[in-house]
């Protein structure tokens, strides 16, 4: 006699920040009829080797750093939090009111502290450059792990989340969707009447062959590729103090190019990888008082992706700049690196290793970009490089120099979903079907995805 088929109120797929705060915002409401469907592994068994200074081992295909309970929320890594204006796609989305409840409710259940006091920016204090300014908090790696432990055991205490469990399949039914399961123990179907998708960065494909199954409308992404710029902690930590999470904001030859995720705490700032299979990419962590010391800090810097002044597609971008990441060097798409004097005279790239990540491989880095691409990329890198070393005392003329104590680490990709059309609710074009956090491709980031995960949460049942 066959089981009989789980039926479910809601069904989430993805236990990032977005989903996390999904769950929590229904227990609040007291619908207990819903599931969690998280494909990584626990928040405890998350260990990265590149974190420990080794080479990236792929994880059985499921990347520690981006999958797992908590999601890009590393278990053990601390955070910069950042509000509106930050997101601001988001914040009009929803309005005013909803968003400031959403974020109340996400910041008091989901971080354990509603008076978490948000600073507002004053990039003008310190450059003439555009700076973007918003609210930013920051949490150390002691609360983030209370965080995700205490938001665990609500969930699991519940009955409403299951764990190394990957949505294979989401089949449209005349009321409701079939969800196929896969475990290490063999596969499920469950019934759900909604579902709500929380995918992220670790689903950016499978959610983009998702959104062509359905029918959801989509439009494509504004992809943003780059490269992070890590150098002594000394030349940056004193600009951290000032401003935590400087994004300075260029145009150049029709195209954006912005600073992204600024890392340099009180203790410096470290380098992520994140794997998607035959690929491993770049990002980066502040460093605060509660967490390990490095001699290193970091910034990216990133670049929009067009394509004959037409947004760049996700496959265009698999095929042109992600396939050259693999090839280069031979190293198979593994981080690569080079000094900056060295990318912006085009060199072949053959130096020591001499950045914070002993697995990264020295390459001629500069060829992963078109040679106009690698013009603009370094006349904007220059006049940041410029103001650091006059913020430092340090000669701008000696810009020679100076590059060869930068290193150049590749490649960092960095908005690569499609912007899902949604109505007020959040919901796709296909009834029942909704989408939070960086997968509906409107704003990214954690509070962003939390604020939405709460939103959807209100509005589905
Ligand atoms: C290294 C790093 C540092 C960052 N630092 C910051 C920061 O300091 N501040 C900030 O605001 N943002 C930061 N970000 C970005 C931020 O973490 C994300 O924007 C945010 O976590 C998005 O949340 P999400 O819930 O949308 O998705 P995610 O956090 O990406 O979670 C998605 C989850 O879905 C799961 N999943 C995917 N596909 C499936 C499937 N088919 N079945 C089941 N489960 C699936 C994944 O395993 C993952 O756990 C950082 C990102 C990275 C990678």
């Amino acid at each position: 006699m066959g089981t009989k088929m789980r039926k479910l109120d809601v069904a989430i797929v993805g236990a990032g920040a977005a989903g996390i705060a999904c769950g929590m915002k229904l227990l609040d409401k007291g619908n207990h009829n819903f599931m969690i469907y998280e494909k990584g592994r626990s928040y405890e068994k998350r260990y990265c080797p590149v974190d420990h200074g080794r080479t990236c081992m792929k994880c059985d295909g499921i990347c520690n750093v981006i999958s797992g309970f908590g999601g890009c929320i590393h278990y053990g890594d601390s955070v910069k939090l950042s509000v509106y204006p930050s997101g601001k796609r988001l914040y009009q989305l929803l309005g005013p009111d909803a968003y400031y409840s959403c974020l109340e409710f996400a910041l008091e259940h989901f971080f354990r502290n509603r008076y978490l006091e948000f600073q507002m920016t004053e990039g003008n204090k310190i450059t003439e450059m555009d700076v973007k300014d918003y609210g930013i908090c920051s949490l150390d790696s002691g609360q983030v792990k209370e965080a995700l432990r205490n938001s665990f055991d609500y969930l699991e205490s519940n009955q409403c989340i299951s764990l190394e469990t990957v949505v294979k399949k989401i089949e449209k039914q005349e009321d409701g969707f079939f969800l196929t399961l896969q475990r290490t123990s063999g596969e499920e179907t469950v019934y759900a009447a909604k579902v709500v998708i929380a995918t992220g960065r670790d689903g950016v494909t499978w959610w983009k062959e998702m959104t062509g199954h359905l029918g959801v409308k989509a439009e494509p992404p504004v992809i943003s590729l780059g490269f992070r710029f890590e150098m002594d902690k000394k030349y940056l930590t004193g600009i951290g103090e000032r401003h935590p999470d400087l994004k300075l904001r260029f145009v150049k030859g029709g195209r954006k190019f912005k600073t992204f995720c600024f890392c340099a705490g009180k203790k410096g700032g470290k380098l992520k990888g994140e794997n998607y299979g035959d690929f491993t990419l770049l990002d980066g962590h502040i460093l605060l008082d509660k967490d390990e010391e490095s001699g290193f800090a970091n910034f990216a810097l990133l670049m929009q992706l067009t394509h004959d002044r037409e947004r760049m597609t996700y496959s265009q971008v698999v095929s042109r700049y992600i396939a050259r990441y693999k090839k280069l060097g031979g190293y198979s798409g593994m981080p690569v690196f080079q000094n900056y004097s060295s990318f912006r005279n085009r060199e072949d790239g053959s130096e020591q290793n001499g950045t914070s990540l002993a697995s990264a491989r020295p390459a001629a880095v500069w060829k992963l970009l078109e040679p106009e691409e690698h013009t603009m990329f370094c006349e904007v890198a220059d006049e940041i490089i410029r103001w650091i070393m006059e913020f430092n005392g340090l000669h701008a003329g000696q810009i020679e120099e100076f590059g060869k104590k930068i290193y150049i680490l590749g490649m960092e990709i960095e908005s690569l979903w499609d912007t899902i059309c949604l109505d007020e609710a959040m919901m796709t074009t296909v009834d029942g079907l909704y989408v939070t956090g960086d997968c509906a491709g409107l704003a990214q980031g954690i509070i962003p995805a939390a604020v939405s995960g709460v939103y959807v949460a209100e509005k589905i049942v």
